[in-house]
């Protein structure tokens, strides 16, 4: 990994939580940044800059969902993970909709916590040199640029979103268990459950399919994960 210090956005506003986590953090050698509120932490973008931003879904005022769509919109290169309660499965998965990659569950293990954004670092574009192309039919992801096209046109995609992308037209007609798919992209010892991969691949289906209901490229492969069908495009007339 890079020597630059990962600088990591904590936004929770219970001040016991947000200093355990802040002090686990320091500890791991990022650079922290604290926010109380949603607000504050939607001003401090900008400026601060993060990689990553641990966020907290229960805010007083703008709430953390909120905050996640908009860090979606004005920066869709960074990491969030989202910090739920028991009980908040239904937020949980809305956080994913709107584009989190990944959430943990009060109370976890800090241990974990650095782990997981040890993983996602690892596959952030400013932390890695990879520079090559990968293409499939007027589908292309550049590694370099850290952008996706379609038909010459660029389509957004969140970090987990290009992570999975990569696999997938990197492997192209290999079928992959989700638990494989589940390592690669968010690290060894990963202890989420599979639903998360299910919710981002679908986002991912209605990014680049024609039709996401009857996909073209990612193809479920039942009881086991997904494969990439390549090269299927039929000339249009
Ligand atoms: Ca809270």
């Amino acid at each position: 990994m890079n020597e630059i210090k990962a600088k990591v956005l904590v936004v929770e506003d219970e001040e016991p939580i947000r200093r355990f986590i802040t002090l686990n953090l320091s500890a791991a050698g990022y650079e922290i940044g604290e926010a109380d509120t949603g607000e504050k932490a939607l001003a401090m973008l900008g400026s601060f800059r993060p990689e990553v931003i641990v966020l907290d879904l229960m805010l007083p005022g703008i709430g953390g969902l909120e905050v996640c769509r908009q860090v979606r919109e004005k920066m869709p290169e960074t990491f969030v993970i989202m910090l739920t309660a028991k009980g908040q499965d239904t937020d949980k998965i809305l956080g994913l909709e709107l584009g989190a990659d990944d959430y943990m569950v009060k109370p976890f293990n800090p241990i974990e916590l650095t782990a997981r954004i040890k993983a996602m670092l690892r596959r952030s574009p400013h932390f890695k040199t990879e520079n090559y192309i990968l293409a499939c039919d007027d589908l292309l992801l550049d590694l370099a640029a850290n952008k996706f096209f379609k038909n010459h046109s660029e389509i957004e995609l969140t970090p987990t979103e290009f992570a999975l992308l990569k696999m997938f037209m990197e492997n192209q007609g290999k079928a992959l268990e989700r638990n494989e798919m589940l390592n690669v992209v968010w690290g060894e010892n990963y202890y989420g459950d599979t639903k998360t991969l299910d919710v981002h691949i679908r986002r991912l289906r209605e990014k680049l399919e024609d039709n996401p209901s009857e996909p073209e490229y990612i193809k479920t492969v039942w009881g086991r994960g997904y494969r990439w069908q390549a090269g299927t495009r039929r000339s249009k007339p």
